[in-house]
């Protein structure tokens, strides 16, 4: 297995490639959800190059950056498994030598970073787009592969490319869940056992909201009904709305295209979760 941590050896690795690159981001954790889309990636490419480095640009002061769980030597094992052969795992010292204050960043649209997610983490996306800015810089991929569970980033990626004229395809990956429905994530070992019983019932409440919204005159009352059941089950809900799946502005009336968005708190664990409209 090859393990890039500096510059030089990998620009030196991708240079002597004959085949198409496709890059697959992470912070690590990895899961049933990163490896989906290394499989994707390896039905689409040569050659597959997965990074594993933690962002601090992308953490607010009072997220959970210190906490945030590093697995590196479990990650390997489960990428060797995977048949995954080459790994870039850059330090802070490698992705921001001057510091992170003072520095160039890539600040997406407002009208997709301020919704949702952005509503609550500000400078998230920012942190996000800049960090996948340079990667892209440094890798050079032909291919970048997103997954659908961070939906609002995959869509602010696509338009950073395409405002940037970055010459990378986008890939998404569809949204990976456990077998009783809840969205795989990093952050999920977070939950304690009592928390983890009840954390499906955010992707249950989005698809009973997917499914009703269809034939549903009024998107208000259904959100509220939803939120209720959140609360009531213990969760802290901070958005569940029905976007426009281009835009991401919200909708009060069901039209094609759309997506049911949710994020709730749940003891010390932020989840997100969305499901398309059938
Ligand atoms: P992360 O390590 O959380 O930054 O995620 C790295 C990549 O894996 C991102 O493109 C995520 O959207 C994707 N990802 C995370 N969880 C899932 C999942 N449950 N299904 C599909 N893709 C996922």
């Amino acid at each position: 297995m090859a393990i890039f941590k500096d510059i030089n050896s990998l620009r030196h690795w991708r240079q002597s490639l004959r085949g198409p690159l496709a890059l697959v981001p992470t912070m690590g954790n990895l899961h049933d959800g990163h490896l989906a889309l290394v499989k994707l990636a390896a039905t689409r490419a040569e050659q597959v190059l997965v990074s594993i480095y933690v962002n601090p640009l992308q953490f607010g002061p009072r997220e959970d950056f210190a906490n945030y769980p590093r697995t590196l030597g479990r990650d390997l094992q489960r990428l060797h498994d995977a048949g995954c052969q080459t790994v870039f795992t850059p330090d802070d010292g490698l992705m921001y030598p001057r510091g992170r204050q003072d520095i160039s960043i890539v600040m997406p649209p407002r009208s997709l970073s301020k919704v949702l997610c952005g509503a609550s983490r500000p400078g998230h996306f920012a942190g996000v787009c800049t960090v996948l800015g340079k990667l892209l810089h440094i890798v050079a991929p032909e291919i970048l592969l997103l997954g659908e569970k961070d939906y609002q980033q995959l869509r602010i990626v696509q338009q950073m490319v395409a405002d940037l004229n970055l010459n990378v395809q986008v890939l998404p990956g569809p949204l990976q869940r456990e077998a009783d429905g809840l969205a795989y994530s990093s952050r999920n070992t977070f939950l304690n056992p009592a928390e983890r019983q009840v954390a499906p019932l955010l992707a249950q409440t989005l698809f009973d909201l997917a499914r009703r919204s269809t034939s549903a005159a009024d998107i208000a009352s259904l959100t509220t009904e939803g939120w209720e059941r959140l609360e009531q089950a213990g969760f802290l809900p901070d958005y569940l709305e029905l976007c426009d799946a281009q835009t991401l502005q919200a909708l009060d009336v069901p039209q094609p295209d759309a997506r049911w968005f949710g994020a709730a708190r749940l003891g010390q664990t932020r989840l997100i979760d969305n499901v398309i409209v059938p």
